[in-house]
């Protein structure tokens, strides 16, 4: 089996632990992981880079100008994770972080890595200002919301829905908007929930499936 993992940190690099994996998109939660990304220079690793919503303090001034040098200055350069969550402190900032991102990661056209936490109402919200086809392809991360949602994101937009505990959701989206996600948890097997998501699809191709979707996602279309 192939699999590039959609969403891992720089603390798990998980191509290097689960042999199934040929590849991890790495996620930034803060500044700090930028500069460790920029150093990694390891063609199975690829970066996406931003503010967590968890991770608000001490951001420093600027940080918006310094994210677009580095997506001017590398052309595969992601955007993520951004986002929202519900349980975290100061939605408002969290709000104001995600729209600068997402401007950001429009003006360069580059895929967005999403973390909401009961927050799709409002990040509906904010999408609806931007025209469909100016939003770049959006990874809603460890997804777990209803129906409802999977609906208007798929009418709305160019999304993907990562998993890493895949459950019945699954069978209201189409295979080719599924990607696999370890979410740096060391104990999160990618081809044992691509074995999972193959018998919730009942599609044995699957894991080819999963893995031109992700590629998809790194070829930005
Ligand atoms: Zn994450």
């Amino acid at each position: 089996m192939k699999i590039i993992d959609t969403h891992s940190h720089i603390e798990y690099i998980s191509y290097k632990v689960q042999p199934d994996i040929v590849g991890t998109i790495c996620c930034a939660t803060n500044e700090n992981d930028w500069d460790v990304l920029l150093d990694i220079n390891d063609k199975n690793v690829y970066g996406a880079f931003g503010i967590h919503p968890w991770f608000l303090e001490n951001i420093n001034d600027g940080f918006d100008i310094r994210l677009s040098e580095i997506l001017e200055q590398n052309k595969s350069a992601m955007v993520g994770e951004i986002g929202l969550d519900k349980y975290k402190p100061d939605m408002e900032k969290q709000i104001y972080l995600f729209i600068k991102q997402i401007e950001i990661a429009i003006k360069y056209k580059r895929p967005i890595f999403i973390h909401c936490v009961g927050a799709w109402d409002k990040i509906f919200q904010i999408l609806k200002k931007y025209k469909r086809n100016e939003l770049p392809i959006m990874v809603a991360h460890a997804f777990n919301g209803s129906v409802e949602i999977v609906k208007n994101l798929l009418a709305n937009y160019n999304i993907m829905f990562s998993f890493n505990r895949p459950d019945d959701i699954i069978t209201n989206i189409p295979d080719n908007r599924i990607l696999v996600e370890t979410d740096a948890k060391s104990n999160i097997v990618l081809s044992d929930i691509v074995d999972k998501i193959a018998v919730i699809k009942n599609n044995k191709n699957m894991s080819d499936i999963i893995y031109q979707n992700t590629m998809r996602v790194l070829n930005n279309d």
